[in-house]
């Protein structure tokens, strides 16, 4: 179906499981004519757009990354059609994923473009874990930072440490040796830390120990990406809550 004016939804469909899509994500995908796909965002989700054509926009399965600019003219072009466009991005579009140049580049192209947050992996895949990344007492704050920056240079290692916020590092795993040497250097060494690959899905792994550790752990169980380093006293509380009472069966 065609309309005059198309229009496209920035989509963050969560951290991993497709039940952990939005109500709203939902209904956009069920108004789309095409849906352009992250890899990291699990296909279960297209059942909600059964009407659309699917174009999968992304860099792993051995592919090279599609170009940001060729995703963008993409969007713009199909929209100009009379498209309406599903644009669906792993956890929420504006934490590292590029959603922001998305939404710029079709405001100048005078595309209407509606944002559906999603849960950040940074938030939701903790969480899963039992990981509250702000528990009070424990953390100040959350810092989420990625290792991974497009002119090479890494973050303030030594100012975050200072924070007293929960470090929460996305795209870090490849660097960890880097990362906790320099945490370590900022006196971290002995803070709990953890690394979860696919968290929220069914192929979620993760080790937890120390800033010390942390890095020796995942390589023994050779963890992959997309993982996430979280380092931080709130850490310790992974898996309080196996520990709680069984709730009690109703009779
Ligand atoms: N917009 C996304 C992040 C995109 S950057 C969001 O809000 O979550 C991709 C990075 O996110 C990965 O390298 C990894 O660090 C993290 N990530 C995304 N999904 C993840 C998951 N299910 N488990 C662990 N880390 C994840």
């Amino acid at each position: 179906m065609t309309r005059d004016i198309g229009r496209v939804y920035l989509i963050g469909a969560g951290p991993g499981d497709p039940e952990l899509l939005t109500l709203k994500a939902v209904r956009a995908l069920a108004s789309a004519d095409v849906v352009l796909i992250d890899d990291l965002v699990d296909r279960r989700v297209l059942e909600h757009a059964p009407r659309a054509r699917v174009v999968p926009v992304g860099k792993r399965g051995g592919c090279k990354s599609t170009p940001q600019a060729f995703i963008e003219r993409l969007m713009v072009g199909l929209a100009r059609r009379g498209q309406v466009v599903a644009r669906v991005k792993g956890g929420d579009p504006f934490v590292f994923g590029r959603g922001g140049e998305e939404m710029l580049a079709l405001a100048a192209a005078g595309i209407e473009c509606t944002v559906i947050p999603g849960i950040t992996s940074g938030v939701g895949v903790p969480a899963a874990l039992g990981i509250p990344v702000t528990h009070r007492n424990l953390a100040r704050g959350v810092t989420f930072v990625t290792a991974h920056t497009r002119d090479g240079a890494g973050p303030d290692w030594a100012a975050l440490a200072r924070t007293d916020t929960t470090l929460v590092i996305y795209m870090g795993l490849q660097r960890i040796d880097a990362i906790t040497a320099a945490l370590i250097a900022a006196g971290m060494g002995a803070t709990p830390a953890a690394v979860i690959e696919r968290g929220t899905t069914d192929k979620e792994r993760s080790v937890i120990g120390s800033v010390s550790t942390i890095a020796a752990l995942a390589g023994a169980v050779g963890l992959a990406s997309p993982a996430l380093v979280v380092v931080g006293a709130v850490v310790s509380l992974a898996g309080q809550r196996e520990r709680a009472a069984p709730l009690r069966q109703s009779a």
